[in-house]
């Protein structure tokens, strides 16, 4: 059975790009009836934080992407990895290095003036070890094939052939025992029984040199699949770099989990030309083997509409119970958050058919669904107090007195405006602005009348009066 991995080193958030890698080895693990694992690659200690691992598990729960079994820790199994270069010096398949940092430099400077790629030179590759200068502390290398090509078969990139001679006797061990990065990945994968690994092509040219450490162990090389990175709208390339791109900001910028997938799992893949997928439709049909070649560019402006159509379609429950959560995430959402009751919860219940149709993100949801959670008196926004002159106030003193006697529904309150407003010898329009205004603060808002009856009577005829003579 497939196993993929995802496996993000936690220096920074979930960013863009680590999403959708984690989503395309989540998916292929479900189209096949496998499973996906998640390891944190810790082993840069400077720089790993336990508020990215944090991060990192939070964006992917957010995204909806779980994983098997217990979370793996590169680190943590640093005692392994020596184990294996331990293996690979009685093998014969590694040796023990002894130049110093100041030959190892001589060696790169070397190289540079003569115009060459840095390499290890191979030194102490079948010098004998007793000729090691006292006090030093060797590194361990690989013995890398001298002649011949590395060759992967990747899903995505295709035949990729790389000249042995082009890789050096890459470092296994540090001299300070430390594992390096290209060895842990190689001995985890192995250990966790990953057969797939898909990942950005930022590691194309690491397959290559991990290739040969498989050799070395004689362990099968698992299938690869290096996928094309995500560049910005500008075409250049998003990094982690990008900091406000992490997962957590699209959060707080109001997008959807089901409509973040659905966006990321087009970058790069696609069925025929369908837009709009459900998760279940993009298990079904998606394979790695289908992702193409060439870099995709992120496109906001296409996120936003697909985000729009999510939150229009959406079970209502579903949408609420998800800006509910997200609530003190977004932009000045906790102090919404805050005043949330039940009361509050039933009247946004109540708004939400209304509001959802005007919302493209749970931003906008959140500032269409504001007038719920104002106090009286309302302060009007700018047009709002502009429409609230003498005239609409007088106006809005009659309205009351009129609404103060109709019964509370919506064809009531409907019925009694119109015919308010036909007496005024005004349209209707002229009489929902100064209310809408009264009522929200604000010069737009949903339907009025359903405005009214999610405020409810008192609430209503209150703020109603607050603003009338
Ligand atoms: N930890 C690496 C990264 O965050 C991924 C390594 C891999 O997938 O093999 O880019």
């Amino acid at each position: 059975p497939v196993v993929t991995r995802f496996a993000p080193s936690p220096t920074g958030f979930l960013h863009i790009g680590g999403g959708r890698t984690a989503l395309f080895n989540w998916l292929y693990a479900r189209h096949t009836g496998g499973k996906m694992l998640l390891r944190i690659e810790d082993t840069d200690r400077e720089r790993s934080t336990e508020a990215a691992i944090g991060a990192i598990i939070d964006g992917l729960k957010w995204l909806g992407l779980d994983w098997e079994g217990e979370t793996v820790f590169q680190f943590a199994r640093a005692p392994r990895h020596r184990e294996v270069v331990e293996e690979m010096l009685a093998a014969g398949k590694a040796y023990r290095c002894y130049c110093t940092p100041a030959e190892l430099d001589a060696m790169r400077e070397k190289a540079r003036a003569e115009g060459r790629s840095p390499r290890y030179d191979g030194t102490w590759r079948d010098r004998d070890p007793s000729e090691a200068p006292p006090g030093v502390k060797p590194a361990i290398r690989i013995k890398a094939p001298l002649e011949g090509e590395t060759v992967i078969e990747d899903q995505v990139q295709g035949r990729v052939v790389i000249p042995n001679k082009d890789l050096d006797d890459l470092v296994l061990l540090r001299s300070d025992g430390n594992p390096t990065y290209m060895l842990s990945v190689v001995v985890d994968d192995h250990d966790m029984g990953v057969t797939h690994i898909i990942r950005g092509d930022d590691h194309l040219t690491n397959a290559a040199r991990q290739m040969i450490i498989y050799a070395a162990m004689g362990w099968d090389v698992p299938i690869m699949a290096h996928i094309p990175l995500i560049h910005g709208p500008d075409g250049a390339k998003l990094s982690k770099r990008h900091g406000a791109l992490g997962v957590d900001a699209y959060r707080a910028m109001g997008y959807l989990p089901e409509a973040m997938r659905n966006y990321l799992v087009r970058l790069g893949w696609g069925h025929g030309d369908e837009e709009i997928m459900s998760t279940e439709q993009m298990v079904e049909w998606f394979d790695i083997i289908d992702v193409g070649r060439s870099a995709s560019r992120f496109d906001f402006a296409k996120l936003e509409s697909l985000n729009g159509h999510y939150i229009r379609t959406m079970d209502d429950a579903r949408l609420l119970a998800l800006f509910i959560e997200t609530l003190p995430h977004l932009p000045g959402g906790s102090v919404m958050a805050e005043l949330l009751d039940q009361a509050k919860i039933a009247q946004l219940a109540m708004a939400l058919p209304g509001l959802k149709e005007r919302a493209k993100t749970l931003v906008e949801l959140k500032d269409g669904a504001a007038f719920i959670f104002a106090i009286r008196p309302l302060v009007p926004d700018e047009k709002a107090a502009a429409i609230l002159d003498a005239d609409a106030r007088a106006l809005l003193g009659r309205l009351h007195e009129l609404l103060s006697e109709t019964a509370w529904t919506i064809e009531a309150t409907e019925a009694a405006v119109k015919a308010f407003a036909e007496a005024e010898g005004l349209k209707l329009g002229k009489v929902a602005q100064p209310l809408r205004a009264a009522l929200t603060g604000r010069s737009t808002s949903p339907g009025i009348f359903d405005v009214l009856m999610t405020l409810g009577r008192e609430e209503s005829l209150g703020r109603i009066a607050d603003q009338a003579v």
